[in-house]
Parts: structure tokens; sequence; C-alpha cells
């Protein structure tokens, strides 16, 4: 961190939002500048692992493309960010995918693509104790928290912040990773909008089976929304439930709850044994309608969020941080200026192909299979058997779905 007169404290970046995207980013920017350049966090929750908005009960799927970018972002002389979260993910080696209550159901298996899994499935709430831990020891990252910003002030060389507590900040580049309808967007004059409300909420919570998974995940399809159990360690599982009304399933006791989920998913992996702490999310996609301003890029959740169908958020939201981050170390490497707008053009232009095309791929998805006209119904149920029964089909799903 520089200081200037005591007063203005200086940084080459600041990033809002200090959870998974906001904390990725900062550690994959001072990988790739070897610790030089100067970033801050503003956050405005305290670490609670349990509790704070971005690193909740949450378990999310890493496909193994992610996790090899991981592998390129080095906290530390002999360490990388990959091996970390390898360390306390659980591994996907094959995914189940089924219409509920049709024929058509397909397998992915990593042994079939010739790879080690086909993605890990990590906690939250540990993912976010490691980031912090990561962020802790680099000297040239720090972090306000908890704080945030009242007002940014941007002129043509810098952006000027004013925090909350009255600390100011100065940077060449802002970063909004302060998840959705951000506020920093807003204030640099950028709309989120929603694009589509899914009318469905996802219920989250661990469970515990009395039959061990063999890091099977499985995704089923039904009227009322997606299905899907996700590996963790020993005999527990992730659990993303997507219902039209969660009301009703929240407010059941544990045992009714266990015995409506015996009763979607069957007896697979033998008897559900135990529930968490039930956490529901509405579903909605929602864009910003830029992604970049001046002085100003948006990643994360900030610049969009997707139904959590097939696990792409974050898998998505890496590919843009890890695109802009390399984009800026390359400037900063050369001694450029890292919030020059055509760099920022340069980054929008790169990402958005990817993002239309999984923004549409997941959006489609809920709208196949949520419809119960009968060819619908036909062409889903032959469009999965066939899958099912062509190695080329499986492979060109397993590449999209590994994220490469
Ligand atoms: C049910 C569910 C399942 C999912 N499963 C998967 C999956 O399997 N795979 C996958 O890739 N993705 C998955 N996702 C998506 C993934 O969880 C998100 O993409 C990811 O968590 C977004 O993180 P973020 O850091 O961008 O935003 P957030 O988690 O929203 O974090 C924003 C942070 O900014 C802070 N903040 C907000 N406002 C301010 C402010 N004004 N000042 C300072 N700080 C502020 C907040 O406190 C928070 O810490 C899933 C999502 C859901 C809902």
């Amino acid at each position: 961190m520089r200081l200037s007169g005591g007063k203005m404290q200086q940084f080459d970046v600041v990033i809002v939002g200090g959870a998974v995207s906001g904390s990725v980013l900062a550690l994959a920017l001072s990988s790739f500048c070897q610790h030089k350049i100067s970033i801050a966090i503003v956050e405005k929750s305290l670490p609670n692992y349990e509790q704070q908005g971005g690193f909740d009960a949450r378990s999310i799927a890493l496909a193994e493309g992610s996790l090899q970018k991981m592998s390129q972002i080095l906290p530390l002389a002999g360490e990388n960010l990959g091996e970390m979260i390898q360390a306390i993910a659980t591994p996907i080696q094959q995914i189940q995918v089924a219409d509920k209550g049709h024929f058509g159901k397909t397998t992915l298996k990593a042994s079939e693509q010739n790879i080690r899994q086909l993605g890990a499935v990590v906690e939250l709430a540990k993912l976010g104790k490691n980031l912090t831990a990561c962020i802790e020891k680099q000297p040239n990252i720090h972090v306000f928290c908890p704080n945030e910003v009242k007002s940014i002030k941007r002129s043509q060389q810098y952006c000027e912040l004013t925090l909350k507590n009255g600390e100011k900040l100065s940077c060449s580049l802002l970063v909004a990773a302060d998840g959705i309808q951000s506020q920093i967007a807003k204030q640099c004059g950028i709309e989120t909008v929603q694009v589509r409300d899914y009318k469905q909420s996802a219920i989250i919570a661990n469970v515990e089976l009395n039959k061990w998974h063999q890091y099977q995940a499985f995704e089923y399809f039904t009227e009322q929304g997606p299905f899907a159990l996700l590996p963790l360690g020993g005999n527990m599982m992730s659990l993303v439930w997507c219902v039209k009304n969660a009301d009703e399933l929240v407010q059941l006791s544990d045992n009714e709850f266990l015995s409506r989920l015996q009763h979607q998913f069957g007896w697979k992996l033998g008897q559900f044994l135990r529930a968490s702490k039930r956490f529901v999310y509405p579903l909605i996609l929602q864009k910003a309608e830029s992604h970049i301003h001046h002085r100003l890029a948006i990643v994360g959740n900030a610049a969009q969020m997707l139904h959590p169908v097939a696990g792409q958020g974050f898998n998505l939201g890496l590919r843009d941080l890890y695109a802009l981050a390399k984009r800026v170390a390359e400037a900063f490497n050369q001694g450029k200026d890292i919030g020059d707008f055509s760099l920022l053009v340069e980054f929008e232009k790169e990402r958005v192909q990817d993002q239309s095309r999984i923004i549409n791929a997941t959006s489609g998805l809920i709208s196949v299979f949520s419809c119960g006209m009968l060819p619908m119904q036909v062409m889903r149920n032959l469009g999965l058997f066939a899958v099912s029964h062509s190695k080329t089909a499986r492979d060109f799903i397993a590449n999209r779905a590994l994220g490469w």
C-alpha cells in the first residue's frame, strides 16, 4: 500500500466486494503482477462464513477448466490456488442427468473423457476461509472491512473513493465485485436489468445419506425446476432443489422435509438421514447493462447472475475475472495505464461471446425442461436418449461442462 500525505491512500486497483469473485480477482492480479501491484478490497461484512452474503452455506461445483485456471494463480511461491482448492474440495467423477418421470437420461464420466475428474465441489464457507488466509499473507493487498463506498469521484486519470468511515482511496482502476444489484455500477451510471424471472427458488442444504455417493453428482429436471445433489465429504451431499413455492418446503419439519426429499430422489443412495438448515435463493437472470465504464470493470454476480442449473455462475465469472486480470497485469508489467478505456473495451469484447453462450444455454435449459407440452417432452427425452447413445455428443457436452 502506498500512502500519500497520510490522507488519500493510493492503490493501483480498488475492488469493492470481497466474496469469491473479489477475493480470487485480487489474488489473480497480485500473482500475475508478481505481487507488485497494490490492491485494496472494500467489503461491507466482516468474515462470518456461515452468514456473510458471499461465503454462505452454499457449495459450488467448479469445472475442471476452472480448477486449471486457479492453478495459474500463485498466491505465494510454491503455492497455487488450484491445489489449495483441490485440498478442500470433493471430486466429481460422474454426473447423471435425467428428465424426472420420463425415460430420458444420460451419464457423463471422467473415465470416458480420460481426465481425473469432471469438476470438484467446494463449500463456499471453507473456500472463503482459505481465500481470506491467502489474502492476509499478501502485503500488497489491503482489506477495508467492514466498510463501504460512500462516494466515487472519477477524473481522467484516477478514481477517488470516500469510504463510510471517512477514509479516502484513489486508484487507476475500480472493480465492482459487489454482487447482485451492484451499487458501485449504479453510482457509476450503469443499471442492472432483470432479464428473466424464473419464478423458481433454490432451496439449498447439506444432506447426509446412508450410502456413499462414490463421487457421483445428480441433476434431475422436474416440472418445478432442476434438482441437484453434489458430492461432499463422507456420505454428505449438497442439495440444490429448485421449486416454484419454496416456502412450503422450508416450513416443513426436518423429518417431513427428509421424507419429501426421499420421495423426490428415490433410494439410489439409501436413506436421507439428516438435513442442515435450509436457505432459499429466488432465481432470476440479471445483467449489468455494460461491464465497463470509465476506469471501471464489473465482474461476478455484479455483472450477471444466472440460474444455478448446471452450476455455471462462478465458472463463467472466473473466466471473466481471469481475462481481466491477464489484461491488467500485461499493462501493469509494461508500465502502462491499467485503467485505460481501450484495455477495458478489449476485455469486454473478449468475454461477450462466452457470456451470451452460457446465459442462453442456462436459460434455454430451464425453458426446455420446464415445458409440460408433449412435443417438447418427447423432443427433450429423445435428445437425452441420443446423448446417452453417442460418445461424440457426450464428449461435446462434457467439453462444455468442463469449462474448456
Ligand atoms: C443456489 C446456488 C447454487 C450455485 N451453484 C453454483 C455452482 O455449482 N457452480 C458455480 O460456478 N456457481 C454456482 N452458483 C453461483 C455462485 O454462487 C456465484 O456466481 C458466486 O457466489 C458470485 O460471487 P460474487 O463474489 O460475484 O458475488 P456475491 O457472493 O454476491 O458477493 C458480493 C460481495 O460484495 C459485498 N458487498 C455488497 N455490496 C457492497 C458494498 N456496497 N460495499 C462493499 N461490499 C459490498 C457483499 O457483502 C459480498 O461479500 C450458485 C448460486 C446459487 C444461488
